[in-house]
């Protein structure tokens, strides 16, 4: 563990930073303030991981000490006066302070009665003992841990520590929040923790969908959130989210082959899909209402289901890339990207992924427009035209713009065909 802290800190900090705190820890003495650094950037600075989403807590007036700062270094500010909280924007960084606060709880799952205090208040509203710890940024004494709860020791032990017995009760959110640190530190839930964990589960269902489905979003932005997953399977949290989710080995398996395939901005939609991947249409409703998913979210997980059942044909080998286009063109990629991973059928999921990769960018060169300028009038004729045409190219019967052109005019008048080779080719001949 780290001893010299103040050392640690300034090798720690970008320069820029660095410099940034100290002004502000000076500023914070020249107006009688005591200022922190604290949660989850002191946690990973013991950790060695890097962290540059600073919490600032003051003991005293956030905003009063904010407007001095920005005033300053002629930074933008954004205050809320309502929380005692603001944020100074420095070009490519920004800082945030909050007015030390005490919190209580009217009953579980509400949100909490917020009163200014001091930084003990602030330390012990808290979720976790590992995220509970503050450092001095005055210049007396910069850099001195405050660990009121044990904090170093449950790091060095790596342990997931709640900080008072009924603290699941007043946020279940927190439930989540552990098993997420849990997995993504490699830690272990401290074994009167996991108990009141287990014990509290069901205190999930005083969480509004809203706050459910941020916490679940988190996870899926972890860099292994099926370990996440699995362990809240293991301990009756998924259940509680929706009864028939499962985080198995089958879901890990296709999360590690969606970050072979897919880019990493992709992954959170793409894991949420495979998620619900084994759920039954109502079951997928009644979980996309208990979390309140956005509209965007909630069609891809019902495209998902939808292209599920509707597999089997794309399982044949004869299909044409036409065929293919059509029967997936009306599909969000997400949705078509899950099935690829999660289907049985290695011809479908082929399918699948040559739509993916290929067809779905498959477009005519000549547009309505060059078909009016050829002559042929406005009205359905051309959107048969071009749906042909699109048909053809697809099929690679069709290549180049010369052709779609030629095609087009001699379709211009005489029925148009039903794409197949040898129409195309006959009149290729011709
Ligand atoms: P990371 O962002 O790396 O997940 P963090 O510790 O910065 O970790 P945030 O979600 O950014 O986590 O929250 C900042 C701090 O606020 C936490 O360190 C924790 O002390 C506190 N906190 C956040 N959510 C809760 C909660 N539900 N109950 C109590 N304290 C919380
Ligand atoms: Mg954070």
């Amino acid at each position: 563990m780290l001893e010299n802290l103040p050392s640690q800190l300034e090798k720690y900090l970008p320069p820029p930073v660095l410099a940034l705190v100290k002004i502000a820890g000076r500023e914070a003495s020249e107006l009688g303030l005591g200022l922190y650094i604290i949660g989850g950037v002191v946690r990973d600075l013991f950790l060695g991981r890097a962290n540059f989403d600073f919490d600032l807590v003051v003991e005293g007036d956030a905003i009063k000490l904010a407007q001095k700062m920005a005033r300053d270094s002629q930074a933008k500010l954004t205050v809320h006066s309502r929380f005692g909280t603001a944020k100074i924007n420095y070009p490519g960084f920004s800082l945030d302070l909050a007015t030390a606060r005490s919190e209580t709880y009217s009953k579980p799952g509400a949100l909490p009665t917020v009163k200014p205090g001091d930084l003990k208040d602030d330390l012990i509203r808290r979720d976790f003992s590992i995220n509970a710890m503050a450092m001095r940024l005055n210049p007396q004494r910069f850099g001195e841990l405050i660990d009121l709860y044990h904090s170093k020791d449950d790091l060095e032990h790596r342990l997931i520590r709640i900080l008072h017995p009924n603290s699941f009760i007043d946020d279940a959110t927190r439930i989540l929040r552990a098993i997420r640190y849990e997995q993504r530190l490699g830690f272990t839930l401290e074994a009167e923790t996991e108990k009141l964990l287990r014990r509290d589960v069901t205190m999930l269902d005083t969480i509004s969908g809203d706050r459910i489905r941020h916490e679940l979003e988190l996870i899926l932005k972890e860099d292994k959130p099926e370990l996440v997953l699995w362990r809240a399977g293991e301990l009756g949290v998924l259940r509680q989210l929706h009864p028939s989710l499962k985080g198995n080995g089958w879901l890990s398996q296709r999360f590690e082959q969606a970050r072979q395939s897919y880019k990493q901005t992709s992954l959170p939609s793409l894991y949420l899909c495979l998620l619900i991947h084994n759920l039954t249409d109502k079951e997928n409703e009644e979980f996309i209402s208990r979390l309140n998913f956005p509209k965007n979210s909630a069609q891809a997980m019902r495209h998902t289901l939808q292209l599920k059942a509707q597999l089997h044909s794309l399982a044949n080998p004869q299909l044409k890339p036409s065929d293919i286009y059509q029967s997936l063109h009306s599909y969000t990629a997400t949705a078509i990207q899950a099935n690829a991973l999660a289907s049985e059928s290695p011809i479908a999921s082929q399918h699948l992924q040559l739509y993916l990769t290929k067809l779905r960018y498959v477009k005519t060169l000549v547009s309505g427009e060059d078909l009016k300028k050829m002559g042929i009038p406005a009205g359905p004729r051309i959107g048969e035209i071009l749906n042909t045409l699109h048909k053809a190219r697809l099929n690679g019967e069709i290549k180049t713009r010369k052709e779609e052109e030629k095609f087009a005019h001699t379709w211009r008048k005489a029925p148009i065909p039903i794409t197949t080779r040898s129409k195309i080719k006959s009149q290729r001949s011709k």
